[in-house]
């Protein structure tokens, strides 16, 4: 006899806002993957739940079972349904986040080649300083869902706290998942849970091959591995039985995804969490200002570790005012010292070198200038592709950081052809050039988006500043994040006013992490807690105020009271529409239907009275690669109206023009 045919919702995987109906006899329940017709196509879907009949049309068969994808969970569909919805994308292509990229392996032969996480010898773990007990002790009070900032100073030792709570969830029973940024994500680290959990732990990053990443998935899918940790993707891989969920360096920008699917993995953990009901803990020593607030609000947990283990202490801090140093200035002149660097940081170098230890030397600015302009009519060399100038590389090349375009520069202006083009501002690689020349003795490398373009030299690079094979190290704040070198005891930051005036209202919360985080690599591992000397023309910057003195919370609190005025995270929810085109026309007509859809469905429901539409205007970034690029910002008390609103603004989509992208960021973080 045959089963009767019933009715699914399913979500496809295809750019559509909504769930479809499909009709089938099979017994195959919510979250089983199937293959089903679209158009004239077949396409992934997972089946969601019962669907009803519809006179309204026709209503396909689904082809098939896929059987080669696991089905979810409904805890996980219901996350993925959640995700779809608040950061306005198509639940098919959520869910497609799910899967490994390839299928699982059928033969039983493992690849002997480089593995994944190598092996390394168990260490016994240390005794627990006070605090971490404390801390540890606190967190594993709450078995169900509850939201832990665990806010450490740098070098207070938070790994070792998530070392604790990961065996005690193993205990139970339970797995673990970590997330970390992925330039954190490095040999340090995997070794160091390698060394306690030996080869119970599985990592996905963005650097591994499909098929490493399928193993890896499957690995921790069948229960076989007990921990992942991973970059923010790592999220999606449902982990039977999950128990405990870890976000080190929350604070993070790179947990936001900046396409497709634009979540904050972050947030979206909390949301797991919540819903699988188990307990989730933030580390940062720096959180954000959304987290602090949430923690002070009652919402999270607090913890805090206020200081490093082995009563080392926190560097001290010293800020260098380059503007009205004339009397250093002649002393500089007369030793011939770069224009860049300051006396005290030159004298600092060689004291620490002649300790025998390790230096680095933070900008946030790759290459050698990063503006080559004419001195007889200010000519500047702009990308055509993009509204920036080109930065030069090496003698001549001129790169634009956005795009990769290239070019050769001229010896005589382009545009008067008299002058004679000069570099303005300074560069990693300047720096680089000046050490090599002021220090011929030392070994000097580079750490940048140049010099360091795969895991591989980024690995190698940490191999040998741990074997102190580098004398300085010379980087931008790619280098800044979660390192630990037993010998560097001396950072300095060459300006650290390049990112005081980035138009984001998140500019100064970001270089105060920055500051924070680039002193943390200080003196780790010495008493005295290393040196710190940071070069600026903005010494009462905020920032500075409080990064010198190390206060987060004196400093979260002067900056939260400016957040309040205006209205801005964590006071009020942000999305942003952005318009790209491929001409301005195009873009700005596209941008302001979006804000006349938004003002009219304002005016029809009273739900939505409460936004405001700030825009629309030209992108800081108004021309990248070659398209034009407006947005729209909308504010908003809370969250739970925005996403509807954005997603009903954009309706079907079928009123934007040819030419045209619009793009939602619901909670965006990068604003250019
Ligand atoms: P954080 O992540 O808070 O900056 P880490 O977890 O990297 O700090 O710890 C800093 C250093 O202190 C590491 O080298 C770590 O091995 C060490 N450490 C952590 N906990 C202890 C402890 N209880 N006793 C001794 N050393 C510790
Ligand atoms: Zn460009």
């Amino acid at each position: 006899m045959q089963a009767e045919e019933r009715f699914v919702k399913v979500a496809v995987a295809a750019p559509l806002f909504t769930a479809l109906t499909y009709k089938t006899r099979e017994p195959w329940a919510a979250g089983s993957s199937v293959i089903v017709p679209l158009g004239k196509r077949h396409t992934q879907a997972v089946i969601l739940g019962e669907g009803a009949s519809s006179a309204d049309f026709i209503i396909k068969d689904i082809v098939n079972l896929n059987e080669s994808r696991p089905p979810l969970d409904s805890p996980y569909l219901k996350w993925f349904e959640w995700l779809a919805d608040y950061y306005v994308h198509p639940v098919g292509l959520v869910m497609e986040l799910a899967f490994p990229p390839l299928n699982k392996k059928s033969s039983k032969r493992t690849s002997k080649k480089s593995a994944v996480v190598k092996k390394v010898d168990l260490l016994p773990a240390p005794n627990l300083t006070q605090e971490q007990s404390q801390c540890i002790a606190n967190i594993l009070n709450f078995s169900e869902f509850e939201t832990h900032l665990l806010h450490g100073v740098t070098g207070s030792g938070k790994t070792e706290v998530y070392l604790r709570l990961l065996e005690e969830t193993l205990t139970r029973g339970q797995r673990g998942l970590v997330l970390v940024p992925e330039i954190a994500l490095t040999p340090q680290l995997i070794s160091r849970f390698a060394a306690r959990f030996g080869d119970k732990i599985a990592v996905l990053h963005s650097q591994l091959t499909d098929r490493e990443r399928t193993n890896q998935w499957w690995s921790i899918y069948s229960g076989d591995k007990k921990i992942l940790i991973g970059a923010r993707s790592a999220l999606f891989c449902p982990v039977p039985n999950l128990g405990l969920i870890v976000v080190d360096e929350e604070h993070e920008p790179g947990y936001k995804q900046e396409e497709k699917l634009r979540y904050n993995a972050r947030d979206s953990a909390i949301m797991l969490a919540k819903i699988l009901n188990i307990p989730i803990v933030l580390g940062s020593a720096t959180p954000s200002l959304e987290s602090w607030h949430n923690a002070q609000a009652g919402r999270y947990k607090l913890h805090v570790m206020p200081s490093r283990v082995s009563d080392r202490k926190l560097p001290s801090i010293e800020i260098i005012d380059l503007r009205n140093d004339r009397e250093a200035k002649r002393e500089k002149a007369r030793k011939d010292l770069p224009h860049w660097l300051s006396e005290k940081l030159h004298e600092n170098i060689i004291e620490t070198l002649s300790r025998r230890e390790q230096v680095a030397l933070f900008l946030n600015r790759r290459g050698i200038a990063p503006t080559i302009l004419c001195s007889d009519c200010g000519y500047v060399y702009r990308c055509p592709n993009c509204a920036i100038s080109l930065t030069l590389h090496g003698q001549k090349d001129l790169v634009c950081h956005y795009c990769d375009f290239t070019m050769l520069m001229q010896d005589i202006c382009p545009s008067c052809q008299i002058g004679e083009p000069k570099s303005l501002g300074l560069g990693t690689e300047q720096i680089e050039q000046d050490m090599i020349k002021f220090f011929p003795g030392a070994i000097i490398a580079r750490a940048d988006r140049d010099e360091i373009t795969s895991r591989e030299t980024l690995e190698d690079l940490i191999t040998k500043m741990e074997r102190h094979e580098i004398d300085i190290l010379v980087g931008t704040q790619m280098i800044a994040k979660g390192l630990d070198f037993t010998k560097l005891t001396l950072v300095g930051l060459i300006l650290a006013d390049v990112g005081f005036n980035i138009p984001d209202f998140r500019s100064t919360e970001r270089s105060f992490q920055l500051l924070t985080q680039m002193s943390g690599r200080a003196g780790r591992h010495v008493p005295h807690g290393g040196k710190v000397i940071i070069q600026t023309y903005n010494p009462e910057h905020t920032s500075l105020e409080f990064a010198k003195t190390a206060d987060f919370s004196a400093y979260a609190n002067h900056e939260l009271a400016i957040r309040k005025e205006l209205l801005y995270p964590p006071f009020g929810k942000l999305a942003a529409f952005r318009v790209i085109a491929r001409t301005p026309q195009l873009g700005i007509n596209t941008a302001e239907k979006l804000a006349r859809r938004g003002e009219a469905l304002k005016n029809k429901y009273a739900q939505y009275s409460s936004i405001q539409i700030l825009g629309p205007t030209e992108a800081p970034l108004a021309k990248l690669r070659g398209k034009y690029r407006f947005h729209l910002l909308l504010k908003a008390p809370s969250s739970q109206i925005l996403s509807s609103f954005c997603r009903q603004i954009l309706g079907d989509s079928d009123w934007v023009a040819a030419g045209t992208k619009v793009q939602v960021d619901v909670d965006p973080i990068n604003l250019l």
